[in-house]
């Protein structure tokens, strides 16, 4: 399998890998069976997404974003369809295939963070490369840099819990680039901030697009943010409602 990288943090891509298509989603479906019932939650959807483009995903409470978003990102299996990244059929790779993938092409970042308090703001930036065998030195010279591009390399030898929110997600945003990947995904990263520093997190995102040319597929309920990307997918009840690309 290849997962190779097709650009550095420090390299931009060139114009015709601009139209490329890094991501397909083909009539991608998901039912939870639960103790409750069956529940659709999603219907059917079709996406594709080119690179280095920045999409927001947009709908209602329970109209299946975060269960895209997982799927998309290959922690959690469709029920029918298929998706493909850089070509790759993804949920035809083995387990450990389809993990190695993930670990090198996407960095997740979630509402509430999901860093580990126990240890320091350095420790959870590193991890990622931990999980992909990248060497000490190395990994510890590149958390400590891209702590610093987030503006907040004086806070590495603090734990995650005594920082603020936005401190707290541009931490969740280092440990996402950790392994360079082509792909971020973010479920409603501004989420848990106030609107100023939901902004600040947003412009780190959009600069991680623009100057980096990163794919970044951001869940979010803030309209404004939503028309600052470069394309709005909007989602209802398990469908795609409608796309609408912003200039
Ligand atoms: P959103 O992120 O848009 O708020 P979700 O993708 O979390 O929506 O959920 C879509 C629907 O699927 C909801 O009805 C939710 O209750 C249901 N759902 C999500 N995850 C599970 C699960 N693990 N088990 C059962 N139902 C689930
Ligand atoms: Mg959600």
């Amino acid at each position: 399998m290849d997962t190779t990288k097709e650009h550095a943090l420090d390299k931009k891509a060139g114009p015709s890998a601009q139209t490329a298509i890094v991501m397909e989603v083909n009539n991608v479906t998901k039912v939870f069976d639960s103790a409750a019932g069956r529940v659709l939650a999603l219907r059917g959807i079709n996406i594709s997404i080119r690179k280095g483009e920045f999409v927001a995903i947009v709908g209602p409470s329970g109209s299946g974003k975060s269960t895209l978003l997982n799927i998309i990102g290959a922690l959690d299996k469709p029920s029918s369809g298929r998706v493909y990244i850089n070509g790759i059929d993804v949920f035809a790779l083995s387990d450990s295939e389809m993990a190695t993938m993930r670990n090198h092409l996407i960095g997740f970042i979630f509402q509430s963070y999901n860093l580990i308090n126990r240890t320091t703001v350095l420790k959870n930036v590193e991890l990622p490369g931990v999980l992909s065998d990248m060497g000490s030195d190395e990994r510890r010279r590149r958390a400590e840099k891209l702590l610093e591009v987030l503006g907040i390399g004086d806070k590495a030898g603090f734990k995650p819990v005594n920082l603020s929110g936005g401190q707290q997600q541009r931490v969740a945003i280092a440990r996402s680039l950790m392994n360079d990947p082509a792909i971020i995904l973010a479920d409603e990263p501004t989420g848990n901030l106030d609107t100023a520093t939901g902004k600040e997190v947003f412009d780190l995102l959009k600069m991680l697009s623009s100057k980096f040319r990163r794919t970044i597929i951001m869940v979010t309920h803030n309209p404004e943010l939503a028309e600052a990307c470069d394309r709005a997918i909007y989602i209802r009840d398990g469908r795609v409602e409608k796309e609408v690309i912003n200039n």
